[in-house]
């Protein structure tokens, strides 16, 4: 350590002053009271007739009530979807699709703001990601994927590239508008019809994008939303229309889906846990190290399959480490989601804040040491205090298990070969 940055270590954290709070506003959304299913272009009742509510997690505030689909209404949206691919959509000249493409990513674009409020409230992460990640990232890919539509004989030359049919894709809370770019614009770009359902805690830049689709015209059938639980989720990659299962989440669930579709000729693409580690090694910068590990941990409420849920750090750089991180998650801001201030929001759900005090508790009876930062959090709503924990062995459940919350296990090595080891030391694939 410089001796510049052993004074910067000592310096006290500045105490006492504050940032005026900065708040969006959330005019720009206009909710729905209630909200069908998307199919064949239009918001149809769900056969069950049953809607819950979509909460707010920073206030525990209901925003809008959503449809719950079962098995009929899925079946009605394979059935249209079938329609929509047989009848047109796969037939169309690529360039085509890609016309209906460019002008989902431009609407994305237009509408960026209305969208990033929406996934703030629905969902609870920080207005400036998703103002600066999520939105700008979900109108990149329809632009991207709208470039692929044409080109795909020249990416796979001597062969016919053709569509696949019906995708059946779930996908989960963490980046609802985001993931369902990622899901739908390359189906569509290949010719595919689609039938998606947003995790249940998430619905509502899911069912604003229905606007988004009849305003680019994208004909009716080829994207249908269904809203509702695990149950639909499971109808959807059972049915027997789909020929291809996209899905993101637990690997519980993704090993249920396996099984299920095992022998059915269906495609099918997972995405599931993973418990990354940042490593750092002795020659590096050290306030830059801090900046990243504290953006791939706390930013984003640890919610993100890819966090650095793992720092690896080289034995004789612990210390400072340490130190700097502990004084850098002192100044961590954490509350309001619409606030620009904000660096951490809110926990997704009640369900997911529970999984996190449980696996935090279970660090500390392991043994572990627990630091969390003084710091008020709101009374209303779920939240969680950034946490870090020293003092861990490779085999505790916080340094094996994905946590998905603002909750980083420190871990030490010595040698390149040693960090490369730990870091793999972990069932996960992603
Ligand atoms: P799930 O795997 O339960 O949910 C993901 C999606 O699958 C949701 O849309 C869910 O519906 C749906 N689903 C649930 N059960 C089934 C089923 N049997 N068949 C088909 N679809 C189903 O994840 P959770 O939201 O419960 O999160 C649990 C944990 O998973 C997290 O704590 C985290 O560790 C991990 N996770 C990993 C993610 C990643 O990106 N890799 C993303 C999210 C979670 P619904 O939510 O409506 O019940």
């Amino acid at each position: 350590m410089t001796e510049l940055e052993r004074k910067q270590d000592r310096a006290p954290i500045p105490a006492g002053w504050e940032y005026a709070s900065a708040p969006e506003s959330r005019e720009i959304v206009r909710l729905e009271e209630r909200y069908g299913l998307f199919i064949g272009g239009e918001f149809v009742e769900p056969s069950s007739g049953e809607f819950q509510p979509s909460i707010n997690p920073a206030s525990e505030e209901p925003l809008a009530e959503v449809a719950y689909a079962g098995a009929e209404d899925v079946d009605l949206a394979m059935r249209t979807a079938r329609d929509a691919f047989e009848n047109g959509w796969s037939d169309l000249p690529p360039s085509e699709r890609a016309k209906y493409m460019f002008r989902i990513a431009r609407i994305l674009q237009e509408r960026s703001r209305e969208f990033a409020v929406l996934e703030s409230l629905d969902g609870g992460k920080p207005i400036r990601e998703s103002r600066d990640v999520d939105l700008p990232l979900s109108a990149a890919h329809f632009f991207y994927y709208a470039g692929w539509a044409d080109k795909l004989e020249y990416a796979f030359p001597n062969r016919a590239p053709r569509p696949v049919g019906v995708a059946g894709q779930v996908i989960p809370w963490n980046f609802p508008l985001l993931m369902l770019a990622w899901k739908i614009a390359p189906a569509l770009a290949a010719g595919n019809t689609v039938v998606l359902k947003p995790a249940e805690t998430t619905p509502l830049t899911a069912l604003l994008f229905c606007d988004v689709l009849r305003q680019a015209e994208v004909p009716p059938g080829v994207v249908n939303i269904v809203t509702g639980d695990g149950r639909a989720g499971a109808e959807i990659v059972r049915h027997p229309e789909v020929d291809k299962v996209a899905f993101t989440g637990s690997t519980e669930v993704g090993k249920e889906i396996q099984k299920a579709v095992a022998g059915t000729g269906k495609k099918l693409t997972l995405e599931l846990g993973g418990k990354a580690a940042n490593i750092i090694f002795d020659d590096a910068p050290l306030d830059q190290a801090i900046e990243g590990i504290v953006n791939g941990i706390y930013f984003n409420q640890g919610h993100v399959c890819c966090a650095g849920s793992r720092l690896l750090v080289q034995e004789s750089i612990y210390e400072p480490v340490i130190s700097k991180l502990k004084r850098r998650m002192g100044t961590l801001r954490v509350g309001d989601p619409l606030d620009k201030n904000t660096d951490v929001g809110a926990i997704n759900s009640q369900q997911q804040l529970e999984k996190i005090k449980e696996l935090v508790a279970a660090g500390e009876e392991e043994g572990a040491e627990i630091f969390q930062p003084a710091c008020r959090l709101p009374e209303r709503g779920w939240w969680f205090v950034p946490t870090v924990f020293t003092n861990v062995a490779q085999s505790y459940r916080i340094a094996q298990e994905e946590i998905f919350g603002p909750v980083l296990s420190v871990l030490t090595f010595r040698t390149p070969d040693e960090a490369v080891e730990k870091a793999n030391n972990t069932p996960y694939g992603l």
